[in-house]
């Protein structure tokens, strides 16, 4: 007699019980063995035979593939360690790797997400019929039995394989159909125009075409494979259900369906058995895929992940060797490390990177994507030139000579390297954590330090770093001349440091630039009124040599780097406090590099803690709008925001607003990776695409937290000042100085 089950399932007694010897029976207590089906019926021998063999080449070929990626990610030189804190690399690439956790996080994500899940799904359940087929019998010969493809456990098997097929459809073709319709936020193109845009965001150079003929290909071939593989998969299972009428479909809920449609069509065994190889062979054609296109970061990006940089965010590697190297920086593809050479080998081509890149997005020669695959494609050019090098190195033959294109010249541009203002969204954004300022930075070093080819206006920033100790070359003497009056203390004239709470470091800027020296008596009054001792290095204090630095000028960062630190550890300061995101970040991650460690804290946590503490009371009200503007190097780099916003959150009356590109997502100021000190070359003005996007919160006024976003967005609002634009910008410490009464 039947009996209903926790399901509500039909339960058949009398029935073979299963092998004890099962490593699943205990599973089986309640399950019918009826409640299955055969698995590779109606399938001749020779079809089996066929897709065996084809999993073998199929594993030949991720092997070859493998070999290949590996011969020419080993091309490239040593890498500081990437093996240590091995669980938290672990984590990462499964969560973010497997988990695709960065790629939810973009809009639209959540599509890609299901389809990826709705593909893992079916493998798995692939493999699971595998294990209780052929996998099954051959644990047989040594005593195992491995079968659970049958009662319960089939039925919701059944069920989640259909929900997989049809979320796969689904995902694939609201992916298609987004690339299809929408080329650019609120953009439709033709059919015609769309051909040879690789990415849904970023233009490549119209002589690209071949590469973007192999990208138009990678995308939609693979979308094509799965979503052919899904409706081929539902229409077997409705041949097996309408060819052999079982009595438990329930829970098949669209392959019954597709069933009852091809019985209706007239569909039989003869049609199950030549869509059996059908389907076969379109997962093929799609598994074929993986080790041949960049459907291969489905393996690179977790192990991308698993290798990728973890130390302090926006740090740059030092050069410690300026004694003993022959050559600085990066001018050959093989000179990148091997980690920079599997990042290129990983990179997916989505375009997340460009996103939010100030430089892709406003029109200019760098495109972090395209300098991405560029660099793959010169290193797959390169590769046989290279393993023939090897190979006579070994064997002391003659070396061949390179007759191919200049990395630099030809394959990333000159005009791209200097474009790149160090921003961080590229890696914010990539979802297989590729480091692209690095690798922009070691070209800027060797255009600097073995060619001295570099932008002519940095020429003046590097002179007066070296000759005055800041950018603008200004008398090093007066560096405190906007203190004067003030009776601000200099370290140096304090005969008992030990009542200093804080080093106040007012950077360059805060020093010499007349709009960005009222930001420092702001600051210093708050200082005051809180009652913090505080003391400045007055003429002591150099630039922290970012602007060297981030244009490539590591000799000189270095040096003033040296500077620096031996002063400070003169003093020995409990803590450091600065306006100057720059300055908060050299002082604070990069000086490590040279044995200086300090505690280090921006404007925007000290106004906060003061606040907290009740030590500053904003008590008069500031009545406007406020859009509050993040610096990349707090906000991205050093994942940095709500410090601020507290702060603004506690004057009464400011309404704070945030805009979409803000805390991590933040956007450019443009003056960032050394550009402020340069021109800024081709498409529209950065500074100006930021404004506007801030003005979508329609402030009174714009608070900053570093004098160079405070310079930049100020001239984007001069800029439009015959439109009669009106909106104020305001240091943070200015906007609390004035709700704390400080005029
Ligand atoms: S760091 Fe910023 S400017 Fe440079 S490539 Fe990345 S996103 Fe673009
Ligand atoms: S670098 Fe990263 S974000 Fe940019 S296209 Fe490649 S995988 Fe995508």
């Amino acid at each position: 007699m039947p009996s209903e089950n926790r399901f509500g399932l039909k339960h058949f007694h009398g029935y073979p019980r299963f092998t004890e010897k099962s490593l699943f029976c205990y599973l089986c207590k309640d399950m019918n063995h009826l409640v299955t089906r055969q698995i590779l019926w109606n399938v001749p021998i020779a079809f089996i035979v066929v897709m065996y063999a084809l999993l073998f080449v199929l594993l030949c070929a991720f092997a070859w593939r493998g070999r290949y990626w590996w011969r020419r990610v080993t091309l490239g030189t040593p890498e500081e360690s990437r093996v240590d804190q091995s669980f938290r690399r672990l984590w990462i690439a499964l969560t973010e790797g497997v988990g695709e956790g960065t790629v939810v996080r973009e809009s639209w994500g959540w599509i890609h997400y299901t389809f990826y899940v709705a593909f893992v799904g079916l493998f798995i359940g692939t493999s699971i019929v595998f294990l209780n087929s052929d996998l099954r019998y051959a644990a047989g010969l040594v005593g195992f039995d491995l079968y659970f493809y049958f009662g319960d456990f089939y039925l919701f098997f059944k069920a989640a394989m259909d929900t997989f097929f049809l979320a796969l459809i689904l995902g694939v073709t609201v992916v298609a159909a987004r690339r299809l319709i929408l080329v650019s936020p609120g953009a439709t193109r033709s059919s015609l125009a769309r051909f040879g845009r690789p990415s849904l965001l970023s233009s490549p150079p119209q002589q690209k075409l071949l590469d973007n003929l192999e990208n138009f290909l990678g995308y939609w071939y693979p979308l094509l494979m799965l979503v052919l593989a899904a409706v081929t998969g539902l229409m077997l299972e409705g041949a097996r259900i309408n060819a052999t009428h079982p009595s438990f479909t329930e829970w098949a809920y669209v392959g019954r369906q597709v069933g009852w449609i091809e019985g209706v069509l007239g569909a039989g065994i003869i049609f199950h058995r030549w869509l059996w190889l059908t389907h076969v062979l379109i997962v093929y054609l799609l598994l074929f895929a993986f080790p041949f296109s960049k459907l291969r970061h489905f393996l690179f990006g977790p192990i991308n992940l698993f290798f990728r940089y973890l130390g302090p965010g926006g740090r740059l590697k030092p050069i410690l060797n300026f004694e003993t190297a022959e050559t600085f920086g990066v001018s050959k593809i093989e000179e990148f490390t091997w980690k920079q050479l599997l990042d290129m080998a990983s990179c997916l081509e989505c375009g997340r990177c460009t996103i939010n890149c100030p430089t892709a997005t406003t029109g200019k020669a760098l495109n972090p994507k395209f300098l991405v695959i560029e660099q793959r494609e010169h290193l797959l050019d390169k590769t046989p030139y290279l393993l023939q090098t090897k190979a006579a190195a070994q064997e002391g033959g003659a070396a061949p000579f390179w007759t191919g294109p200049d990395m630099i010249k030809d394959v990333a541009t000159e005009q791209a390297i200097w474009d790149c203002t160090n921003c961080g969204w590229c890696e914010e954004g990539c979802p297989v954590g590729i480091a692209h300022i690095q690798r922009i930075d070691d070209m800027r070093r060797h255009l600097v330090m073995m060619e001295s080819r570099f932008p002519q206006e940095a020429v003046a920033a590097f002179k007066g770093i070296e000759n005055q100790g800041n950018p603008w070359g200004l008398a090093a003497e007066k560096r405190a001349d906007w203190a004067a009056g003030l009776g601000i203390p200099e370290m140096s004239a304090l005969d008992d440091r030990s009542q200093i709470e804080v080093l106040y470091w007012v950077g360059c800027a805060g020093s010499y630039d007349e709009r960005n020296q009222k930001v420092s008596r702001a600051l210093t009054a708050l200082m005051k009124q809180a009652g913090v001792k505080f003391a400045i290095l007055g003429r002591e204090e150099r630039c922290n040599g970012d602007p060297a630095r981030r244009l490539g000028n590591e000799y000189l960062y270095a040096t003033v780097a040296q500077q620096n630190i031996e002063t400070l550890d003169r003093y020995q300061p409990k803590r450091i406090v600065t306006q100057c995101p720059h300055c908060y970040h050299n002082l604070k991650k990069e000086y490590r590099d040279f044995g200086g460690e300090y505690e280090v804290v921006h404007e925007g946590e000290f106004l906060a803690e003061l606040i907290r503490a009740g030590r500053l009371r904003p008590n008069t009200a500031v009545d406007q709008r406020i859009t509050y503007h993040d610096p990349c190097f707090m906000a991205r780099h050093d994942r940095k925001w709500s410090d601020a916003r507290e702060a603004l959150h506690a004057i009464p009356g400011a309404q704070v607003t945030d805009v979409d590109q803000s805390k991590n997502r933040t956007y450019c100021c443009g003056a960032g990776g050394g550009c402020f000190w340069k021109e800024e070359v081709g498409g529209t003005r950065i500074n100006e695409k930021r404004l506007s996007q801030l003005e979508a919160a329609e402030p009174d006024t714009v608070v900053v937290s570093c004098p160079f976003c405070m310079t930049m967005i100020e001239d984007a609002v001069k800029s439009r000042s015959s439109e009669g634009e009106s909106t104020v910008t305001l240091d943070l410490a200015e906007v609390i100085a004035k709700s704390t009464g400080i005029r």
